[in-house]
């Protein structure tokens, strides 16, 4: 008997079947625009190979004007076709079922050719759109029949049809963005005439054997989004027009919502999808921030859908069904939301990857290949580098020993998890222990290691870390509260309720947070969506409330300082630093950039900003001023003439991130 009887119950399409009740999401991995086949054939095979009922790819363009970006992947030619082939045969060898998704940007292009419903440019993109004509209208429907035969061509078992997320086919949809008055617009009838004619036209040249998904924007989190009874009343002609599957897009783009990013609360939005069962006879699928197969079946037990779409956690691991079926849970390496080296990377012209697995999308270059010359091999320290470089150094047949002086593993990551709306981060934490007890690495906690204990080994790792870089400001000895973000993660006592922030990275928006928040709403859905002013979309058209965003009231008054006149936190993550610096404003929080650091004293911290001078009164003062690398075993090393590679912040504090500690570990190991 398995653990999750409805997510891996078969799903009967009637002319197929799929083998459990999980899609993989629409992602983008930039592998397609590199010409790089056989990566792609590679990653897509190998999450087939690991269970997964459906995989839906990347989008691709029906056309130029539709990409995402100028050059973006599409399906335009024969030879696109036989590289697609190369995809769809090696997903069907693994056993696996594979659908396309044809993805029109619409005014969301990034470039000068882009097309919309009416030419309003929209505030993600400089570009303004063309207004499509009538016979434009009918180039855009042909485009994708034409995409979806090429697809059949190619050996897909079927395609998406992107209608969510304020991509072309919701642009006609809402008067937000379609202000035409023909018969693309206007009436509700009239707006929702464009995709019923797409869906019309692809089933039309596919046949009845082919899955057709289309997915709908249940929620548009936007002013002047749909209404509830606009969403049911398009879901229905959707499944008239021939649609097999009903999938579940949340928020528009340009939404300012957090959709599915670490804070956003696990399965947040599902009661959503649960409206639209019963309403149509078609399967419906949900989605966002599902990233355990407890949290699945929970959601498909509870009838909020018939299966669950889950992306990023089959970057972070593609044995994701596997090891469920197989009642490892406990091993699937956790996707934890931070969207780092997945979208903020795609939206940077990167490739693809994942923080947790830096092999995502890496399949064919960066392999653990079991060793021929097995070595003994110490790792000291176990934060995210030290700590995947043993588990794939062991992994690979060498003997690692991995130490760490604290007692327990994790390092850095221990502090992260203490900070609201990073919870994610426990699970991580709870996977390198897994890990690293499955693999039978040598873990010793509590030590001090020196550098004669390393003097044997035949490989020495070290991944030490960082230290605190004191920002030695004049006074600072002065106030009886200055403190360090360590002192605070380690709960020591916030002494009164003005705390002035010194440093305005990561950690000091993450200790910023941790100083506003009571209680973390990312554990309680009703207060996130208060928070951030989402309502029941039944109530409030698309999903928004009339009043805004309604956070709890801050549990102190906290100031963010920087010494760069830039904006404070412009160099958090692309896709996430704008809802790290919305969160903080709504709980008023004071950013400053620009400032001077002129003396610590006991009233507060006196800084000079534009040549004025100003006392911030500060009952607490919080270090935030980056960090150090921890050298002192590895210089000693070097004095002793014992060879050694060096990792994670104790190689490059500047910038340091788990993303790159724990690549850099794989790396590394993966060659010794
Ligand atoms: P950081 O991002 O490098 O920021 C250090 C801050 O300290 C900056 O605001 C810097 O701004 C200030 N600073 C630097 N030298 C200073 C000095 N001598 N005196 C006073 N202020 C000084 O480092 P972090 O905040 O410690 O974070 C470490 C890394 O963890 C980050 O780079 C990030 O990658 C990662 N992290 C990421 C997130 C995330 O949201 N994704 C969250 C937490 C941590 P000025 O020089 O302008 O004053
Ligand atoms: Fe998930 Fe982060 Fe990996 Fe993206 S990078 S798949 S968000 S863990």
């Amino acid at each position: 008997m398995t653990n999750y009887p409805h997510l891996l119950a078969p799903l009967d399409l009637g002319f197929v079947t799929l083998r459990n009740r999980t899609l993989m999401g629409s992602m983008h991995t930039g592998l397609e625009e590199r010409g790089d086949w056989a990566a792609v054939a590679e990653f897509y095979a190998r999450r087939a190979r690991g269970g997964v009922g459906l995989i839906v790819t990347g989008g691709m363009a029906p056309n130029p004007e539709g990409g995402v970006f100028p050059g973006a992947a599409g399906l335009y030619t024969d030879e696109d076709i036989a590289n697609h082939r190369r995809v769809t045969d090696r997903v069907h060898a693994e056993g696996g079922l594979i659908a396309m998704q044809i993805l029109n940007a619409g005014r969301y292009a990034y470039g000068p050719n882009c097309v919309a419903p009416s030419a309003i440019k929209s505030p993600i993109s400089p570009f303004k759109p063309t207004a499509l004509d009538e016979d434009g209208i009918e180039k855009q429907i042909a485009d994708y029949a034409t995409a979806a035969e090429r697809a059949k061509a190619a050996g897909y078992d079927g395609v998406e049809i992107m209608g969510s997320e304020g991509y072309l086919i919701n642009q006609f949809l809402v008067t937000h963005t379609n202000r035409r008055e023909d018969r693309w617009g206007g009436s509700y009838e009239n707006r929702m005439r464009f995709p019923i004619e797409v869906v019309k036209r692809v089933r039309a040249v596919v046949g009845d054997e082919f899955v057709i998904i289309y997915r709908i924007s249940m929620i548009d989190l936007i002013p002047n989004g749909s209404t509830w009874e606009e969403v049911v009343q398009l879901a229905k002609e959707i499944e008239a027009a021939g649609a097999t599957i009903l999938n579940t897009g949340i928020g528009w783009h340009e939404a300012r919502v957090p959709t599915i990013a670490t804070s956003v609360p696990r399965a947040a939005f599902v009661d959503v999808t649960k409206r639209m069962m019963g309403e149509v006879s078609i399967p419906v699928i949900t989605s966002n921030r599902i990233n355990h197969p407890q949290v699945a079946e929970d959601v498909l037990a509870d009838g909020c859908a018939d299966m669950v779409s889950m992306a990023r956690p089959f970057l972070a691991d593609p044995d994701f069904v596997a090891k469920a079926q197989a009642g490892q849970a406990d091993r699937i390496a956790p996707c934890i939301a931070c969207n780092q080296a997945c979208l903020d990377h795609t939206f940077s012209g990167k490739l693809t990857s994942c923080l947790v697995n830096p092999q995502a999308c890496h399949e064919t270059d960066l392999t653990y290949v079991d060793t021929t010359s097995p070595k003994r091999v110490a790792v000291v320290g176990a934060g995210p580098a030290g700590a995947m470089a043993a588990i794939v150094a062991q992994q690979r047949g060498h003997q690692v020993t991995l130490y760490d002086k604290s007692d327990m593993i994790g390092g850095q990551l221990n502090m992260a998890k203490q900070v609201p709306g990073k919870e994610e981060f426990f699970g991580l934490v709870d996977w390198f222990k897994t890990q690293i007890g499955i693999h039978d690495v040598d873990l010793r906690l509590g030590v001090n290691v020196t550098a004669e204990m390393l003097a044997d080994f035949d490989e020495v790792i070290i991944a030490t870390g960082v230290v605190p870089r004191d920002p030695v400001i004049r006074g600072q000895d002065t106030h009886p509260h200055v403190v360090s973000y360590i002192d605070i993660l380690n709960r020591k006592e916030i002494a009164g309720p003005r705390v002035v922030v010194i440093g305005a990275g990561g950690i000091g928006f993450d200790i910023s947070e941790y100083l506003v928040t009571e209680a973390s709403p990312t554990l309680d859905v009703s207060a996130w969506k208060e928070e951030w002013g989402i309502t029941d979309p039944i109530q409030d058209r698309g999903g928004l409330s009339p009043n805004g965003p309604h956070p709890e009231p801050p549990a102190r008054s906290v100031t963010l300082l920087q010494r760069k006149a830039e904006k404070p936190g412009k160099r958090l993550g692309k896709t996430t630093g704008w809802i790290h610096r919305t969160a903080l404003a709504m709980k008023g929080v004071k950013m400053m950039g620009g400032v001077t650091y002129d003396e610590i004293t006991p009233e507060g911290l006196r800084i000079t900003k534009a040549e004025k001078e100003v006392l911030l009164p500060a009952d607490t003062i919080v270090m935030c001023a980056g960090q150090l690398s921890e050298r002192s075993l590895a210089d000693a090393l070097q004095v002793q003439g014992t060879p050694y590679q060096i990792i994670g912040g104790a190689d490059v504090a500047a910038e340091l991130d788990a993303k790159r500690a724990i690549d850099q570990g794989a790396r590394v190991a993966a060659t010794i």
